[in-house]
């Protein structure tokens, strides 16, 4: 008989009830030291006293309205991600694969008002991950995420990751956009370099196509800077946000430039509840939290000396695992033993991690993770891998 959840997830046998900073405590009282933050959700943390302030305050004075109305605490969580990013707008959304659809169908619709209605095709990379919605599935085009749903949104370009040279050969007069992770998350934390991305930006230039960034998993803090792409010091014309914009709370957003949002006018697009009271009074409150003076250079400092733990880890168990890669608190270790086996023998020492695909275990602390968490961390993680040995 099937379970009264639809089965599409394969769960650990944990059931959390409480959070608390870097820690889940489990039903039966064990303490859990979450460096998986809910998929790099909880970006501040379980219960940060701030986002449980704006979230009661509001729940208090009003749930929701529609966009039939103006609200306010979405202008204000607007204006800050204008204030602090490239971009001109923000549409919010409730989660990143709803963002997925907005940023391609704004794409192609600014090709369209330009009078060119042949660009819509969309170039992806391999490995990558949009979400599960029907654009999201089609973007990332592997087969594990559209096998057996039918006819797939079509005018998506699949190339392998950081190819240059292929990338360049796949761009023609139909190409509209774009679209990539500046650190690719479910596949492995693989990061696009600098240069890469600086190419990325120039080729888009040279060919009239707009640069749609997905920093659902890699935006908010988590690489260092507010955004990933800041590293490279280019901007793109679209960006995909979600995860850790809400710290918790359902909450997505697409920002975009004036231009690149040109062709969304009123009655182009919309949704229930996107933007609401309660979503964007936390996102203020993420906003002010990461935005505040110091709060990223902590994030650098910390994730300098976790990775430099983490490869002493790795130098103690080189049967089990065999290097660290990421960047800031996005960062993966490639295993030599099965990676579920060190997530699996990770959760017998109270530390959760989350796998990845090409055999990657994801660490995604709260960027509040203490230095005494981090070495807690790495005792665990330590005790975990000789586990395996
Ligand atoms: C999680 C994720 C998504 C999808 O977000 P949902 O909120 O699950 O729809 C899209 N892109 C990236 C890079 C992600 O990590």
């Amino acid at each position: 008989m099937i379970a009264s959840v639809l089965p599409t997830y394969s769960r650990a046998p944990l059931s959390f009830v409480k959070g608390e900073g870097s820690w889940l405590i489990e039903a039966d009282g064990r303490r859990f030291l979450d460096l998986g933050a809910g998929i790099a959700v909880n970006a501040l943390g379980h219960a940060h006293p701030a986002l449980v302030k704006a979230l009661t305050d509001q729940a208090g004075a009003l749930w929701h309205t529609s966009n039939l109305y103006e609200i306010p605490q979405q202008q204000a969580l607007a204006d800050r991600l204008v204030e602090h990013s490239f971009a001109d707008t923000v549409f919010f959304t409730n989660s990143g694969t709803e963002a997925c659809e907005l940023a391609v169908k704004m794409a192609r619709k600014y090709h369209y008002d330009k009078g060119a209605p042949e660009r819509v095709e969309i170039i992806t990379f391999e490995g990558s991950f949009h979400g599960r919605s029907a654009a999201g599935i089609a973007a990332a085009g592997s087969e594990k995420m559209t096998k057996g749903f039918g006819p797939l949104l079509g005018g998506f370009t699949h190339l392998p990751f950081g190819d240059h040279d292929a990338l360049t050969a796949a761009i023609t007069d139909k190409t509209c956009a774009v679209m990539v992770e500046p650190v690719q998350g479910e596949g492995g934390i693989r990061p696009l370099p600098d240069a890469c991305l600086k190419g990325l930006r120039d080729l888009c230039d040279q060919h009239g196509v707009l640069m749609i960034l997905d920093e659902v998993q890699c935006g908010v803090g988590r690489t260092g800077r507010l955004f990933a792409h800041e590293w490279a010091g280019i901007n793109p014309d679209i960006m995909m946000v979600a995860k850790g914009i809400g710290g918790g709370f359902p909450l997505g957003a697409v920002l975009a430039s004036e231009d690149a949002a040109s062709g969304m006018t009123a009655g182009t697009h919309g949704s229930t509840y996107g933007g609401n009271p309660l979503g964007c009074a936390v996102g203020a409150a993420v906003m002010d939290t990461v935005t505040a003076p110091e709060f990223l250079a902590e994030v650098n400092r910390k994730s300098a000396l976790l990775r430099q733990k983490l490869e002493g880890l790795i130098a103690s168990h080189p049967e089990v695992l065999d290097a660290v890669r990421g960047t800031g608190l996005m960062l993966g270790i490639k295993c030599k033993a099965p990676n579920m086996d060190m997530v699996n023998a990770g959760y017998a020492q109270k530390v959760i991690t989350v796998p990845a695909a090409d055999n990657v275990i994801r660490l995604l602390p709260p960027l509040t993770i203490s230095d005494d968490e981090i070495d807690m961390a790495i005792a665990r993680l330590d005790a975990a891998a000789a586990s395996l040995a």
